[in-house]
């Protein structure tokens, strides 16, 4: 971290006296008493009326028809993939994923829990690329790649920091090709396309609350589906898979996957308030985009007409001749200063001098060493990874522009007007 107070730019600005955190948890109230009454009646384990209560509680909320509640949403998006695997492939041989030998398209710019259970089931990614209105999978990319692969059935769709992704354009492919969509819908719970939410796009979707998302159990996840027999089967599979017999009977590969009553307890009693931490969100995105106009940058996309985005992060993206000379390695980077222009990197270390947590974009799939060799499809072309795309800047490469060019603000819902105001306030120094 560079050292601010001699930067005659920042002169006069102070700390925060408290961490001003990106994204964390906000408890009510409510959430102890789930808790309690699970410990007083010692429904500890992973049968409860709290597990009953969130199923039931978030299908209605979301629209959903089943609602599985699971350990996280990594967990879920794997019995996701184990599902479709099945529907498309037919049971997995115990040792051999169900997916093994066969490509499976998925959003580029995410976070790798989106991808990574492909991998569990021996499946191989194929990355599509990003579009600027959503920042999200772009359906022409996914076209192409249709072109390429004909014989791929599965699509992994994120909805990237809550704004939903173009649903109807992608669900109109899957269907021409025969494929079947999982919607990672972990960011973006409450958010809605023409009035319906995220989560019930796909043929299964997951969610996450992960302390960080707009509600946590501290932990926990949900697979979300429209078929009770799928729902059972993935109740099943999170228990170990066991058999209705008197002994442990398995005829299938188990996991331990079920959430605990305990963080049942916490989500329980954050569904109430997801409107309300919605609404929060998107004032802090409003306050942003207010503050931050006279400046050479702008927010993520709002997304399509009809989108109703749930605002989990604010982030923004510098003009592309407002980026100061920046270059960024596998595990570092340089940048420095222009008046006028300013990076990621010198943004993202201000604000964390002065105590407020800044993040960089989620870097794209097809740039991770992990995934280098795996094909990466966008508009012009079927590009392989290049390591140093983003550095050429090649401009078919959308998802690299975006996480060369842009950042995640501060977006926490306990974060005050006047702190927001000096976020505000660091971010216009750094382009001074
Ligand atoms: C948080 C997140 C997940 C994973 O959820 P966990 O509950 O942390 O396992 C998956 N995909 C995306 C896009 C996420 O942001």
């Amino acid at each position: 971290m560079r050292d601010y107070l001699s930067d005659p730019r920042f002169s006069g600005v102070e700390r925060f006296n408290k961490k001003i955190w990106l994204s964390s948890p906000t408890m009510h109230g409510d959430e102890q008493r789930w808790v309690d009454e699970a410990l007083q009646t010692n429904w500890v384990s992973t049968v409860g009326e709290n597990i009953n209560a969130v199923e039931n509680n978030m299908a209605r909320f979301i629209g959903a028809p089943y609602a599985v509640a699971l350990s996280c949403g990594t967990a879920a998006l794997h019995l996701a993939v184990k599902l479709a695997g099945e529907k498309l492939n037919g049971k997995s041989k115990p040792g051999r994923g169900v997916l093994e030998g066969k490509k499976v398209f998925c959003s580029d710019m995410t976070f790798d829990a989106t991808v990574n259970p492909v991998c569990y089931e021996g499946g191989e990614p194929v990355f599509i690329d990003t579009e600027y209105d959503t920042w999200n999978m772009d359906p022409e990319s996914l076209e192409r790649a249709f072109e390429i692969y004909p014989d791929v059935r599965l699509i992994i769709l994120a909805h990237l920091y809550g704004t939903p992704g173009r649903v109807d354009e992608i669900r109109a492919i899957a269907d021409k090709h025969g494929a079947l969509i999982i919607e990672d819908a972990a960011e973006s719970l409450g958010a809605t396309y023409k009035g319906r939410q995220t989560g019930t796009f796909g043929d299964i979707a997951a969610i996450s609350f992960n302390g960080n998302k707009v509600i946590t159990g501290s932990s926990g996840g949900m697979l979300l589906c429209s078929d009770i027999e799928d729902a059972n089967r993935v109740r099943k599979w999170s228990t170990q898979s066991r058999e209705a017999a008197p002994w442990y009977q398995h005829e299938e590969i188990g996991y331990n996957y079920r959430m605990s009553n305990i963080i049942a307890g916490v989500v329980r009693g954050q569904i109430p308030y997801i409107n309300e931490h919605i609404e929060q969100k998107r004032a802090i995105y409003l306050r942003y985009k207010e503050g931050l106009k006279d400046l050479p940058v702008r927010m993520n996309p709002w997304g399509l007409g009809e989108s109703s985005p749930n605002f989990w992060l604010s982030c923004m993206i510098l003009d592309s001749d407002a980026v100061a000379p920046f270059v960024r390695g596998e595990n570092d980077q340089l940048w420095s200063s222009e008046t006028g222009k300013s990076s990621p990197g010198e943004i993202i270390d201000a604000l964390a001098f002065f105590g407020a947590e800044a993040r960089p974009i989620w870097k794209p799939m097809h740039l991770q060493p992990i995934y280098t060799g795996n094909a990466f499809i966008v508009r012009d072309g079927s590009g392989r990874a290049r390591t140093n795309a983003y550095i050429s800047g090649a401009a078919a490469d959308v998802g690299a522009d975006i996480f060369r060019r842009g950042l995640c603000l501060p977006s926490d819902n306990k974060m005050t007007q006047n702190e927001q105001d000096r976020v505000i306030d660091i971010i216009h120094r750094c382009f001074k």
